[in-house]
């Protein structure tokens, strides 16, 4: 063994050390570097010496090798620093530097530097903080991370697993992954997580999870597994997993609104048109109804438009339980709807369907703004062999027409036809004129009787034409030729000429009821014309009920000498008669309107009464309106009554009196003492028991 003795070369010592030794003056100038330095740092020795190398730190840690150097300075011996320094491909490493201040040491004069490249150390703890910081950000992410081995077992799981599905963790380590898919899911699981094995890339899927607790749905969770199975650390498959619930719902809910209506809740034209188109293909048997409100729009104009929705949802709702399951309803407008029921083999039964959805349609509407009556228009078209969608819709819009003319009695007619009806009408207004001069025109009287007493407490005037050549004539058959003709207002003091002459001297309690129309309700003269008929016949106006539709009401007529309804209305009350409000129910009558009027009663229109014993919706209605009534203080009239069940059944719900076939039909003038004598106590007085019970 060789033993190091003077002379020593320390210079090739220096040369031979493994770390960087450098030597700086004062202004920490480098002076000199060893190889290992000039190795480590890339540096040309001659580029830096005589320069600052304070060039090559970082300037984060300038700082520290200016106190460091200043601490040498003083104290000969500095303290280990670690700063980085810039390499030269632009790199930094992180060295550990300590220094000596030789300046003293003659051939040194300098401060001796000792660095150290701790690069790897450092980066080992960066890595260490971060891979727990990592493993806390994964814990509490939102979404669902999980580790499987290559069978697909789980390996370790975040707690977005336990928050999302509730299945808790230690239960959920070691076992497949597929074993907290649903039924449907689990096939596709297994082959992503199969897939995602043997691939480099991303393999996604979209699974329903299974909850915890068993009475909740599964909860669709969208999967995306990266194949890190090579990777030495990791050694698995990584699992992300999101819940897409909310995606779901908002991708259910665009679809619905895409095919539905949003008022209703019933499909569209675009779905009832791709149904259609299955029909025709599969040349299936099936009957589309076409079927339009008639009378929507006023319930829209005078009740308002939230009214108007809420008669469109309970229309739906109807339909929705009239048709059978399977079957479609739609709304393809306003206020039209189609029906497609499939399975109909014949016209007959496709009529019954149409039958049945214009009862239905036809019964009353509570609806929150007071009672409601419209009709539908249905029509039919049933599918064949050589049908087409467009072909299919057009029939049952054509029958619907058909169906809308029929009702409002306007069937199509030829021209010829139109004419003989234009000339006959002229001539029966020719005819009434002179009918009304020649006292043709008579009030027939029908008894109005008190439901607790039997007793008749007042008299309505029907008019009635006794045509020479026609015969008895309803109302129906001549009022609006009498209005056309301008024969209305001479008609209805007519009338009440001859109401007045039927019961003069009779009973002065009875109430004498009489039909006003919209022209009367305009005309300045009314009150007085009445008041000097009246008087002509000795009747007190405190005996007159002047009857009114909403109708006539609602209707305004310009021009001179014609005022408001509101305005005769209240002329009429002050002269002592009273008012009731007449058909009630078959208008659009709030509450509101019905205030504005000085009413005293309300005549419950006949078509509910007719339908007072079979439906519930009637009666229904009928109660409301009782309720309404009371409330304002009116007296509630039910008219039309043919039954005795009818009769019944007002008296049940609160009605005051009652007019109808069943007490009395219009009495003709001659008629009137004779049955009030036999029957005006009692109506039922002389009758055959068993005909009333
Ligand atoms: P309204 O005022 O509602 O009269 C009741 C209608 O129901 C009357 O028809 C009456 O005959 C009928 N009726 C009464 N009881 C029953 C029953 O049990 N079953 C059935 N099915 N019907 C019954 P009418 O006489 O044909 O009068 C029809 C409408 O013509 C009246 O309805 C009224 O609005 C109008 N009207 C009648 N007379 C006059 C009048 O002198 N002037 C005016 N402006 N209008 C009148
Ligand atoms: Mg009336
Ligand atoms: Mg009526």
């Amino acid at each position: 063994m060789r033993v190091m003795t003077d002379p020593v070369d320390f210079a090739a010592l220096v040369n031979a050390l493994p770390d960087p030794v450098l030597v700086v003056d004062t202004d920490v100038r480098l002076l000199y570097v060893n190889p290992a330095g000039t190795d480590s740092f890339g540096w040309r020795p001659e580029h830096w010496l005589g320069k600052s190398i304070l060039d090559l730190i970082h300037p984060d840690d300038v700082a520290s090798v200016v106190s460091s150097t200043g601490t040498m300075q003083a104290k000969r011996v500095g303290t280990p620093v670690e700063v980085r320094v810039r390499v030269a491909d632009g790199t930094w490493k992180w060295v550990e530097i300590l220094g000596r201040n030789a300046i003293d040491v003659p051939g040194v004069e300098g401060l001796v530097v000792a660095a150290r490249d701790v690069t790897r150390r450092r980066m080992w703890e960066v890595a260490a903080n971060d891979t727990v910081r990592f493993q806390q950000v994964v814990q509490h992410a939102s979404s669902i991370t999980l580790l499987l081995d290559r069978a697909g077992n789980v390996t370790s799981v975040n707690a977005a697993f336990t928050r999302l599905l509730g299945h808790d963790i230690s239960y959920v380590v070691g076992r497949p992954l597929i074993t907290f898919c649903d039924a449907d899911g689990a096939a596709e699981l297994a082959l992503a997580i199969e897939k995602a094995g043997s691939a480099t890339r991303t393999v996604s899927c979209e699974v329903g999870m299974r909850m915890h607790d068993p009475d909740s749905p599964p909860k669709p969770i969208r999967f995306e597994i990266v194949n890190l199975l090579d990777d030495p650390v990791v050694s698995g498959l990584v699992v992300t997993g999101y819940d897409v619930s909310d995606l779901h719902l908002t991708r259910r809910t665009l679809e619905h609104l895409a095919r539905h209506d949003a008022l209703t809740g019933l499909v569209n034209r675009s779905v009832l048109l791709e149904q259609l188109e299955h029909v025709v293909e599969a040349h299936d048997t099936a009957a589309v109804v076409f079927i339009d409100l008639d009378r929507f729009k006023p319930v829209n104009d005078l009740l308002g438009h939230e009214a108007g929705d809420e008669l469109l949802r309970v229309v739906s709702d109807r339909l929705r339980q009239i048709v059978r399951p399977g079957d479609l309803v739609a709304r393809v407008g306003g206020d039209e709807f189609v029906v497609l029921a499939y399975n109909v083999p014949d016209r007959a039964n496709g009529a019954a369907l149409c039958e049945r959805i214009d009862a239905t349609l036809s019964m009353p509407y509570l609806l929150t703004e007071g009672p409601v009556r419209v009709t539908a228009s249905v029509g039919l078209a049933l599918s064949d062999t050589d049908a087409t969608v467009t072909g299919l819709l057009a029939d049952a819009d054509l029958a619907m027409y058909e169906a809308k003319a029929a009702r409002r009695g306007e069937p199509e007619r030829s021209v010829s036809q139109r004419q003989r009806n234009a000339n006959e009408r002229r001539r029966l207004a020719d005819d009434l004129a002179a009918g009304l001069q020649r006292g043709e025109v008579v009030a027939y009287l029908q008894p109005l009787v008190s439901l607790a007493t039997g007793r008749t407490t007042g008299l309505e005037a029907l008019v009635r034409w006794h045509h020479p050549e026609l015969g008895v004539l309803a109302p129906a058959a001549f009022l609006d030729l009498a209005e056309d003709a301008g024969l209305d207002l001479l008609l209805g003091d007519v009338v009440l000429r001859s109401a007045c002459s039927s019961v003069r001297g009779l009973d002065p309690e009875l109430r004498l009821g009489m039909n006003l129309s919209v022209a009367q309700l305009a005309d300045r003269g009314l009150c007085g014309r009445i008041t000097t008929i009246l008087a002509d016949y000795d009747i007190d106006p405190s005996q007159l009920m002047v009857e009114i539709t909403e109708h006539a009401t609602l209707t305004r007529r310009a021009g001179g000498g014609r005022v408001s309804p509101e305005h005769t209305l209240e002329e009429l009350r002050a002269f002592g008669a009273s008012l009731c409000l007449d058909d009630f129910g078959t208008g659009y009558s709030s509450l509101t309107h019905i205030r504005r009027y000085p009413l005293a009663a309300i005549k419950i229109d006949r078509s509910f009464v007719a339908g007072v014993v079979d439906h519930a919706e009637d009666r229904a209605v009928i109660a409301a309106m009782v309720g309404m009534a009371s409330a304002l203080d009116l007296r509630v009239v039910g008219e039309g009554v043919e039954t005795e069940a009818q009769l019944l059944a007002l008296k049940t719900l609160g009605c005051h009196m009652a007019q109808g076939y069943l007490i009395a039909r219009p009495l003709a003038p001659a008629d009137v003492a004779g049955w009030l004598a036999a029957h005006g106590a009692d109506w039922r007085a002389g009758r055959d028991a068993s005909v009333l019970s």
